[in-house]
């Protein structure tokens, strides 16, 4: 029944970047003209041509245009003043919802860098007066360490953000007095991108400016193969990328590969989400996949809050109803897939289920307009000397 409803079109996501500028002046100025739609549904199905807008209800200074209206030529964009960037993808730096007290951040896996830009709009907008906090930036791949670079500076979170490019977040001393004061984390390692609207079934846009890790500046439909070709530009030369992330391949409509693949992706995802935890002062992490594979989402929070480090540390979900507004508003939670449930998971049915109820999910092709996506976040209890509101 479901297959046979046509999938909702993929409106074209803007981020106001309040490094810049405000909701009220990129209304008054790019979008002057544009009309207010009272849904998402008014822009999803309106043509480039229609100039309106919907103001998301759950993540602020976010707005949703018509599917192919092009602003990659506005003053806007060019000047990093509104950052294209998936609903979904900004989850995340929301959830993590940053406070003056919270002290650094950590972005571990950060480029392109639209979750980096984000979470320092948000530590900025926060810390008028307090001391202030710094975001440091991991990023493996000295590639997409460049686009970084150039993303940040573009939005003007360079005072905010030291980038450590080519660096592995996994060889990160959470010990080092450099990250004494760190009490946030951002988590958003490779994954097998399945979420991504257009693996599947349509031309990707734009694909920078969408979620994904790829240092992406182009992107062709290579008709023959069926594929997205992903382009990145570093000087004169222009390199070509399969898929998102080059660091692991592309996946594999095979099912066997594709269960090795979830494993070692998971394996992993595992292993950055544990060294996390290690951060001596870190009270908040957010946990988030461009996936939509249970392994790679719910099974490794699963497998992360059994982990020895959590119970050490006290690490636990952030339960629904202490999640910011908007977070607690989403309705789409994670769920549980027993049979792909490690066994070593030793929670009754009830602790199990409050953990999916307490993860994110996004679904691509509904309604609601977002490519597929998970996140989830975690916090230190109470008598670890942490307080969780
Ligand atoms: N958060 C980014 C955004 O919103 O623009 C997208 C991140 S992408 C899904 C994952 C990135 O993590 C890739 O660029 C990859 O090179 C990087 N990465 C993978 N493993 C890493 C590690 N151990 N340390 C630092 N970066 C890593």
């Amino acid at each position: 029944e479901l297959s046979k409803k046509k999938a909702h079109r993929h409106p074209r996501w803007v981020r106001v970047n309040t490094l810049q500028t405000s909701m009220s002046e990129q209304l008054a100025t790019t979008f002057a003209g544009y009309e207010k739609a009272s849904n998402v549904q008014e822009v999803q199905w309106a043509s480039a041509s229609v100039k309106k807008y919907f103001e998301d209800p759950h993540i602020p200074n976010l707005l949703a245009l018509p599917p192919k209206v092009d602003l990659s030529k506005s003053e806007a964009y060019a000047n990093g003043a509104i950052i294209f960037q998936d609903k979904a993808s900004c989850f995340p730096a929301y959830l993590l919802d940053v406070r003056p007290d919270d002290g650094d951040v950590i972005d571990g896996c950060a480029a392109p860098g639209n979750k980096t830009t984000h979470l320092a709009a948000i530590v900025a907008e926060r810390n008028m007066h307090a001391k202030r906090q710094k975001v440091f930036a991991y990023e493996r791949d000295q590639i997409r360490a460049a686009t970084l670079q150039k993303l940040v500076k573009r939005a003007s979170a360079d005072s905010v953000v030291t980038i450590k490019p080519g660096a592995d977040f996994l060889a990160a001393n959470p010990d080092s007095e450099e990250f004494a004061d760190v009490g946030a984390i951002l988590l958003d390692p490779s994954c097998s991108g399945s979420g991504i609207v257009g693996r599947d079934d349509s031309i990707m846009m734009h694909l920078p400016d969408q979620a994904m890790g790829a240092s992406v500046v182009t992107c062709k439909r290579d008709k023959k193969r069926k594929r997205d070709h992903t382009m990145t530009q570093s000087n004169n030369s222009t390199t070509l990328h399969m898929g998102l992330d080059d660091v692991i391949p592309e996946e594999t409509p095979v099912e066997g590969q594709l269960a090795e693949r979830l494993t070692a992706l998971s394996t992993f995802q595992l292993r950055i989400l544990t060294h996390a935890m290690r951060f001596p002062k870190a009270r908040k992490i957010t946990y988030s996949t461009c996936s939509v594979h249970f392994e790679e989402n719910e099974g490794v929070v699963f497998q992360a809050l059994v982990s020895e480090i959590a119970s050490v540390r006290g690490w636990r979900i952030l339960p629904r109803n202490l999640q910011v507004q908007g977070m607690k508003d989403w309705t789409q939670r994670g769920f549980l897939e027993p049979e792909k449930l490690d066994p070593r998971v030793d929670l009754d049915h009830l602790q199990k289920k409050a953990v999916c109820n307490a993860c994110i999910r996004c679904e691509k092709g509904t309604e609601e307009g977002t490519m597929g996506f998970f996140v989830a976040a975690f916090i230190r209890n109470a008598e670890f000397g942490f307080d969780s509101n």
